[in-house]
């Protein structure tokens, strides 16, 4: 048995207690977490490899509910528009993604979460349709092999979409019931597959119907995007014939429930919000790329009210150019002070919980992940507080969403295995990644014929350039 004895550091549980234990110990034992808690607990002469984490603290992976990274490709790329202008915008970068460079952005991706202590994600993937590419498969390999605990959510377009990535339900349902029997509970049960539409207007309600059975019969995760704005709501009532609100229409189709994640969730009646939580459906919440958008953003209070399960998210890397889950806490609690004009409104405690343990939740992990405690898998990560901007943390919990930073994690664990150790990955050749991920950026990018953006100052040689 593979025995590793992480001492001296601040242990922080995230379990229902909220416990913090000063040097405290953390025992892992081949994959999992074997014990947690203060040193005198362990016996005296155990036989582990020991890791000193004086001067840092250790606390669960984070848990980033909803990205796009096959979108990565697409960063500071119209950074200036409106979210579906910005959409249109992307598509065609993301249309000339051929496997190899999917691979290239999948794999970069992983290592970007990785670096900013979320060791697990959500990629909410959508591709053009392709017979001879599977994109998910790039997905789940880039998973696999950056070692990161990852879901794939396979989003899908079945009418009024860019016609390279429209679907028929049987096209989507075979593609569902495929990557479920190939990657479903693969790599001892790190990787998992959810779906959901990528646009509630993107197919109609027999077509809602449909993947509520499927998701119910494989037993996966429904992952849709839910009323992210005003506009949102009224392309809902065009496309419908009707005046019906998202998550009516959730509601009257059955795609509401305790499997079921609403991201971005902006434009809520407070009807909705009341069926939300009558089903148990879990929201994600991605304050910065609401506030980068401008689309406005959720008052949060009345979901933590109803006794909704959150979970916190960057979105894609293209949509807010970031990958930051600490940035998420920070504007979580930014966001619900001022929807609410209360400083109480949400506290850093409740903010770490939505970036780990109920992300967790949400994602339906929580029996595996999100918390330090004996039995779970060991998912870790530690940060160095020995910096300018982390002197003093007279109170650890704000100081970890209001001051830390991704680039404060230091080290990070999945399934027991060091993924990063102070800053290098050890898994993966990062320079080779950032490279490859830049050429086939440059590729993608001649391909679509997607204007280069006439400031770009570098070229990936690093030599001025102008056009
Ligand atoms: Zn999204």
């Amino acid at each position: 048995m593979k025995r590793i004895l992480i001492e001296n550091g601040v242990v922080l549980t995230m379990n229902q207690a909220g416990d913090i234990h000063e040097r405290g110990c953390v025992l892992v034992e081949d994959s999992r977490l074997a014990y947690v808690g203060p040193r005198e607990g362990l016996p005296r002469d155990l036989d582990a490899r020991r890791h000193d984490a004086a001067g840092h603290v250790v606390m669960p992976g984070l848990v980033n509910c909803h990205t796009h990274l096959c979108m990565i490709f697409g960063r500071t790329l119209a950074t200036n528009t409106d979210l579906l202008s910005w959409l249109d915008l992307q598509m065609p970068l993301m249309r000339a993604l051929d496997a190899e460079a999917m691979l290239a952005a999948q794999t970069l991706g992983c290592i970007e979460n990785l670096k900013n202590g979320n060791t697990t994600v959500v990629e909410n993937l959508f591709a053009p349709r392709s017979d001879s590419v599977s994109p998910e498969d790039s997905a789940f390999a880039a998973m696999e092999n950056t070692g990161i605990r990852g879901v794939v959510a396979r989003a899908f377009e079945a009418m009024r979409f860019d016609p390279a990535f429209v679907e028929t339900p049987a096209q989507q349902a075979q593609r569902i019931r495929s990557l479920h029997a190939r990657w479903h509970g693969r790599a001892q049960g790190r990787l998992g597959l959810s779906f959901g539409p990528l646009l509630p207007w993107t197919l109609d309600e027999s077509m809602l119907r449909a993947s509520r059975a499927l998701a119910t019969e494989l037993g996966i995760c429904l992952h849709m995007h839910v009323a992210e704005s005003r506009e949102f709501n009224r392309i809902i009532e065009r496309h419908y014939g009707r005046p019906v609100r998202n998550v009516e229409l959730l509601h009257e189709t059955g795609c509401l429930g305790p499997d079921v994640q609403a991201v971005g969730v902006s434009d809520l009646a407070p009807n909705e919000i009341t069926l939300l939580a009558e089903t148990g459906t879990s929201v994600v919440l991605d304050p910065q790329t609401r506030l980068f958008w401008g689309t406005g953003f959720p008052a949060l209070t009345p979901f933590l009210e109803a006794g909704i399960h959150c979970g916190l998210a960057t979105n894609g890397p293209a949509a807010n150019c970031g990958q930051d889950l600490f940035e998420s806490m920070k504007y979580a609690c930014a966001t619900a002070k001022t929807a609410a004009a209360d400083p109480h409104a949400l506290d850093a405690r409740r903010a770490l919980r939505m970036a780990t343990i109920e992300g967790a939740r949400v994602l339906g992990l929580d029996r595996r992940t999100g918390s330090l405690e004996a039995g779970k898998q060991a998912d870790l990560i530690t940060i160095d507080l020995r910096q300018p901007h982390l002197v003093p943390a007279f109170d650890l919990e704000p100081a970890l969403v209001f001051s830390a930073r991704g680039t404060d994690v230091r080290d990070a664990m999945v399934d027991g295995e060091w993924l990063m150790r102070g800053r290098r990955l050890t898994r993966i050749d990062e320079a080779a990644v950032l490279a490859r991920a830049e050429e086939m950026a440059e590729r993608a990018l001649a391909g679509s014929q997607v204007r280069r953006p006439r400031h770009r100052t570098l070229t990936p040689q690093g030599t001025p350039h102008d056009d």
